[in-house]
């Protein structure tokens, strides 16, 4: 059986775009409206002869689930149990937001490995971001951009010691 990993964050920070990168297919709707990922979705990633298995969640975009619970909220952490590690995304551009300070304390209260990507990090409009991200206490984050292919083989780095 492949190693699993669970695709975390707040909507709209490329969780679908990132999926779909990995995957290679087209098998997660992308949308700049939130909450457009409405199922769990799993696919066979391949990153630079690393193979696994990823999931695609509507975790925290469900407009009800801000404040957490709901049903889409229980759905990222089903995923996020049966993960081996999590990929936790958030937007470079936009900068850290309290969903993502929310995530991020109920992924260290967790015990499953957290990897931090810094998405939409192309040019230097996220290099703010990414610096944000440290705040976050999930270590050093990896910048990357899901819609230009960059960062690959950082996130390979990341992923190699957990899978
Ligand atoms: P999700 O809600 O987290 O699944 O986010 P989506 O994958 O649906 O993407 C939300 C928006 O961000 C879409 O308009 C994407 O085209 C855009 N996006 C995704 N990845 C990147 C990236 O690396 N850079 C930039 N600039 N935009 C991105
Ligand atoms: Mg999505």
């Amino acid at each position: 059986m492949l190693p699993t990993v669970a695709i975390v964050g707040r909507p709209n920070v490329g969780k679908s775009t990132l999926f779909n990168r990995l995957v290679g297919k087209k098998l997660a709707l992308v949308d700049d409206q939130p909450g457009v990922t409405r199922d769990r979705r799993e696919g066979e990633a391949h990153l630079l002869g690393l193979d696994f298995t990823i999931i695609d969640t509507a975790g925290y975009e469900d407009e009800d689930a801000q404040s957490l619970p709901g049903r889409m909220r229980l759905q990222t952490e089903a995923a996020v149990d049966s993960a081996d590690v999590a990929l936790f995304v958030i937007d470079s551009r936009a900068g850290i937001t309290p969903l993502d300070e929310e995530i991020a304390r109920w992924l260290r209260s967790g015990d499953i490995p957290v990897v931090l990507l810094a998405n939409k990090a192309e040019g230097r409009a996220g290099d703010d971001g990414v610096m944000e991200a440290f705040s976050l206490g999930l270590g050093e984050p990896v910048p990357f951009s899901a819609e230009h292919g960059q960062g690959l083989a950082d996130l390979f780095q990341a992923l190699l010691p957990h899978i």
